[in-house]
């Protein structure tokens, strides 16, 4: 059975990013693993630390649940404040993650992305981004080996991001894309923020409001999340030219890793999707 490992720095990424793809492996019958990295307690409006952190935490299980994720794991670092923690601290718990659930494919943020304002989600990315080769190595961090884990190598690299440096793979998730808006949409307090938000912009806006546009962030945030979900896949599935009518999530999959080019050269098939 393979194994998807997924780095998801803040609850609501797993889903909004690779949700459909993670939809498709399990249901193809891989075992697929979400590690969040933060405890998410400062995403909310309008509740204490605690109950942001609880809710969060919650909301994950149920949108685990509805991808089909087999476990999820908790790094439990404080969120918004990854920068603070040592790369070599946080690149360590990725080496462990690998070692520990053996992946054939990591999913994580692309750590050269274009525009990304998250540092959580750079520190994180980078940090999976040196654990891919680092854990093949059987000198660092021996306390691993002395529990009983191996030096491991993780086949594919999937990289996914807000604006990608380059995309070489678009993933077809046609009839993945139901059980993706509905993970999206169980992370309640997380859009609850993000409708706040999108209200103090419109609120900023000295502009004309289209029509329909202040209701829409001041209901239920479904009807929303989906739209702009399938809007996304959509577009993506049609810049890769894939059949009318399919939907799609972009990535940057490197197989191989750092030494794909070794391989290609002796004839590996390096390209991903084949
Ligand atoms: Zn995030």
């Amino acid at each position: 059975m393979k194994t998807a490992l997924v780095i998801s720095p803040h609850a609501d990424d797993a889903a909004l990013f690779c949700g459909g793809t993670l939809a498709k492996r399990a249901a193809e019958g891989w075992r697929v693993i979400v590690a969040r990295v933060t405890n998410d307690k400062r995403d909310s409006v309008g509740l204490t630390f605690e109950e942001t952190a609880r809710r969060n935490a919650a909301e994950l299980r149920e949108a685990a649940e509805a991808l089909g994720v087999a476990e999820v794991v908790e790094l439990d670092y404080n969120a918004e404040s990854l920068a603070d923690v040592s790369q070599v601290e946080l690149r360590g718990r990725m080496v462990y993650l690998i070692r520990k659930y053996r992946p054939y494919a990591v999913f994580s943020f692309d750590p050269f992305a274009l525009y990304e304002p998250n540092l959580d989600h750079v520190r994180a990315a980078q940090a999976v981004e040196e654990a891919f080769w680092m854990a093949r190595f059987d000198l660092p961090y021996p306390e691993h080996f002395e529990e009983g884990l191996k030096p491991f190598a993780v086949c594919e690299q999937w990289y996914f991001a807000r604006r990608l440096p380059e995309c070489n793979h678009v993933e077809d998730v046609t009839g993945y894309m139901e059980q993706k808006v509905a993970a999206g949409c169980a992370h309640r307090t997380m859009l609850a923020n993000i409708l706040n938000q999108c209200r103090m912009l419109v609120d900023a806006w000295d502009g004309p409001v289209p029509e329909g546009a202040r209701e829409a962030f001041e209901s239920d945030p479904g009807p929303l999340v989906g739209a702009f979900l399938m809007q996304q896949a959509a577009q993506t599935a049609q810049e890769a030219r894939l059949e009318e009518g399919r939907l799609g999530e972009a990535y940057r999959v490197v197989r191989f890793g750092d030494m794909a080019g070794v391989f290609e050269a002796l004839g590996f098939e390096v390209t991903p999707g084949t």
